[in-house]
């Protein structure tokens, strides 16, 4: 069981905005200056860019503008779990729907709800040529300032806050059945004013802008967990984990 702030009452509630207030001691952190390098050779190899072509002089004239203007930056909170009930879990008074996120939670009351991003600087400098092979490539290395910053969230949550082995989940990611999308409203409205602290805002569909922004939450857990384990797309490219059918039954408490 991993150590957390006194429980919660057994069942869900809703909170009071006094209560509220009083829960936001822990406030939302945001981390800038992250270390960010474009690695221009390995990216034109990625990119099947032949060196010394014509397309080699316009893609490292991007990195260049990359380099210039990429500031990945994120935001975190730290979170308690303040309600479980059936398939719903109550974290800082805001109710999340996932009986997914709930069963991962059920041995922690700590989590971090987080969002991170390339940039918004990296949107406001996208060259404009109307060609999509440098929109694919712009895309590319924005992919590149995501990464940082995922890598130096995940990086400080376990030098600063003592984060152990831990999975994440987000709303949208795998089935639509294991955490809706919809739900990015209460995990944005959890954290703060996002888009005040790093110019990430959210779409009526839900959809992060700057595209190259992800969201979740991170936990302890004693057992390695990935989304994609519960998710049946075919063909995806960033695919981690294999479908993992016996894991999806007990999720959704089927017979193995
Ligand atoms: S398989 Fe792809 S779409 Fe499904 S959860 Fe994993 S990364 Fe997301």
């Amino acid at each position: 069981m991993i150590p957390a702030k006194p429980p919660g009452p057994q069942g869900p509630r809703q909170i009071s905005l006094g209560e509220r207030a009083m829960s936001e001691h822990f406030e939302a952190r945001t981390l800038y200056d992250i270390p960010l390098e474009f690695d221009a050779d390995r990216l034109m190899r990625q990119a099947h860019v032949e060196p010394g072509s014509d397309d080699a002089i316009v893609f490292s004239r991007l990195v260049d503008i990359a380099r210039m203007t990429a500031r990945p930056k994120a935001v975190f909170r730290e979170c308690f779990v303040t309600g479980r009930h059936d398939g719903i879990v109550e974290i800082e008074g805001i109710r999340f729907a996932s009986s997914v996120l709930a069963r991962n939670l059920e041995k922690t009351d700590r989590v971090f709800a987080y969002v991170a991003t390339c940039g918004a600087e990296m949107d406001e400098a996208t060259p404009r040529h109307g060609d999509p092979l440098q929109d694919y490539w712009w895309d590319m290395l924005k992919a590149v300032a995501l990464a940082a910053s995922v890598r130096f969230l995940s990086d400080f949550l376990v030098t600063r806050y003592g984060l152990g082995r831990a999975a994440s989940m987000a709303p949208g990611s795998g089935d639509a059945s294991v955490w809706p999308v919809e739900q990015q409203k209460q995990l944005f409205c959890l954290i703060g004013d996002i888009e005040r602290l790093i110019n990430v805002r959210l779409t009526e569909s839900c959809l992060m802008i700057p595209n190259k922004s992800v969201s979740g939450m991170k936990f302890q857990t004693e057992r390695d967990f990935r989304t994609c384990q519960l998710c049946r797309r075919q063909t995806c490219p960033n695919r981690m984990a294999p479908f993992d059918r016996n894991l999806w039954n007990a999720f959704h408490g089927l017979a193995p």
